[in-house]
């Protein structure tokens, strides 16, 4: 039997390749970018395999977008940046390389050559007013956010051992049987 082909970021997530970890919590991890855009890059990941971000669960969306703040508040803190882009590159035409969803946190200082402009497009009202009614539209039931837990998850593959923070809660749950 072959294993599937694994996603780049899940082997970042199952330790099996070696990363630099800013952050890392139950759902959500952060890692420097070592070919980033700035000194500091990071991308803000959740932990489960999400290919794009319709796929990724509400309450988990709000996790990513709160790490990826406090990211950004440790870049400006500890590296002096003078401001962030927070960046999500969605679906291949948008940029997106490694199938795995993905928040990159930027540091920002003027005039560091990183580029992220585009050309404005001039369109006509009529142009305007179509895709005004096409997206109202479709945005017609956002506000009916999911409930947490309700969405089956994609699981990542995972280790069969136990991470540091997984052996010492099972060991404390150990220690409080009779
Ligand atoms: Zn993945």
């Amino acid at each position: 039997m072959t294993k599937p082909t694994q996603c780049i970021v899940c082997s970042i997530v199952a330790n099996q390749i070696p990363s630099k970890k800013i952050y890392e919590d139950d759902a959500v991890m952060a890692v420097l970018d070592v070919n980033g855009a700035n000194p500091g890059h990071c991308f803000v990941i959740p932990k489960a395999h999400y290919p794009i971000l319709e796929q990724v669960p509400d309450a988990e969306i709000g996790k990513l977008f709160q790490v990826s703040n406090r990211i950004s508040t440790a870049i400006f803190e500890s590296l002096g940046a003078h401001g962030t882009n927070i960046f999500v590159a969605n679906g291949i035409p948008a940029g997106q390389t490694v199938a795995h969803f993905t928040i990159n946190v930027i540091p920002r200082k003027e005039n560091d050559g990183v580029n992220l402009q585009w050309q404005p497009k001039q369109l006509t009202e009529e142009e305007l007013s179509t895709v005004e009614l096409k997206l109202k539209e479709q945005t017609k039931n956002i506000g009916a956010f999911e409930r947490e837990e309700k969405k089956p998850r994609v699981q990542a593959p995972r280790q069969a051992v136990l991470s540091d923070e997984e052996e010492e809660y099972f060991s404390r749950q150990m220690r409080r049987l009779p």
